[in-house]
């Protein structure tokens, strides 16, 4: 694929974060589909993000680096690669389960309906790869038959993990009095002695009843455990607690919670997330300048029938010419707003 001459000029992404033209793709921090998530890195990198977010796995890192590796083949820049943890339950790091068998035949099978990710196809069960964990199908059971199960690592395993898979940053996920964790999950982080570009902390208010100040007063103190291990933060404010909706109401909550933390937040770039999508650069003002922005559900949402559809023919989406131009269309469409603002 010849690099396109009409595209921006790219920055590296600490320009952008400088720049406020910073975008991060989120493949979803349980989302192990790995031919889509290669797909996904390849195409979002193409389109001009800073960063992809994945799973942290090996073997979702591995598809991953399948994709970046090919941008680079490409004479394309190579984004970020970023692997996301958590201190503490969070509805990033679950996964949806049920026992298909005890399900009626007649069945109208809301739970499959509901599914954005598709994975949900029954007969056979949840489709672990898929499922991000989003929560849609859990009360969607008339039944009550669906639970979810936690897929976080602990500490030990995440120490392992970044010494095998080195990425270029992390993302923990914290929330309102998980300090202690957050402390246990930095020094798991730093003990590894990978080098890293910058440490993320996801954090939002939804679903805490706590204040703007309150938020700030625990973002500040996981700044204090970054310093002590010499990281780099970047802050992640959650509007919503899960990506991947699509109003713009959604996205009003990541903005609002932007503009909410910008004079109290610690020092490091504030990123917005959460909710994000389309609408979210329309709802800024000319001289509201964010470091940027992360797109989560929707990003994948707009390019999986693509991506499906080239695994239906037996390829790659970035080896299928056609379905490769009109997906890079839609998320350039997402991602060039920002790269100009
Ligand atoms: S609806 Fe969400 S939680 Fe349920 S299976 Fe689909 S992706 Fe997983
Ligand atoms: S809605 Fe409940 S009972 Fe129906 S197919 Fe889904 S899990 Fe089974």
């Amino acid at each position: 694929m010849a690099a396109d001459e009409s595209a921006p000029d790219r920055l590296n992404p600490e320009q952008c974060l400088t720049r406020g033209s910073w975008v991060k793709l989120i493949c979803g921090a349980s989302n192990q589909d790995l031919t889509a998530i290669a797909d996904l890195c390849a195409l979002y990198g193409a389109a001009g993000v800073s960063c992809v977010d994945v799973a942290a796995d090996s073997a979702v890192v591995r598809a991953a680096r399948q994709g970046l590796d090919w941008l680079e083949e490409c004479d394309l820049p190579r984004p970020w690669l970023m692997v996301s943890v958590s201190d503490g339950p969070d509805a990033h790091f679950r996964k949806a389960w049920f026992d298909p068998t005890r399900c009626p035949p007649d069945c109208p099978r809301p739970c499959e309906r509901v599914c954005p990710a598709d994975a949900i196809a029954l007969p056979a069960a949840v489709d672990n790869r898929r499922c991000y964990g989003c929560g849609r199908c859990l009360p969607a059971c008339p039944h009550g038959y669906i639970s979810e199960r936690d897929h976080r690592l602990d500490n030990d395993a995440i120490a392992a993990l970044l010494a095998d898979v080195r990425p270029d940053a992390v993302e923990v996920h914290t929330a309102p009095g998980r300090s202690a964790a957050f402390d246990d999950v930095i020094r798991a982080l730093a003990g590894s002695k990978v080098p890293l570009q910058r440490l993320a902390v996801s954090c939002g208010l939804e679903g805490h009843a706590l204040t703007p100040q309150a938020l700030s007063r625990e973002l500040w103190s996981r700044f204090s455990s970054l310093r002590r291990h010499g990281l780099r933060p970047l802050w992640q404010l959650d509007g919503r607690p899960m990506s991947g909706d699509v109003g713009a109401g959604t996205a009003r909550a990541a903005v609002q919670l932007w503009r909410r933390l910008s004079p109290l937040a610690p020092p490091g770039p504030l990123q917005l997330a959460g909710g994000t999508n389309g609408h979210t650069i329309d709802l800024l003002a000319t001289d509201e300048h964010p470091a940027g922005v992360a797109f989560g559900g929707m990003a994948r949402r707009v390019v999986m029938p693509l991506i499906l559809e080239a695994q239906a023919r037996g390829t790659a989406l970035r080896h299928w010419p056609e379905g490769w131009r009109r997906g890079l269309a839609l998320a350039e469409a997402l991602v060039r707003p920002w790269q100009v603002r």
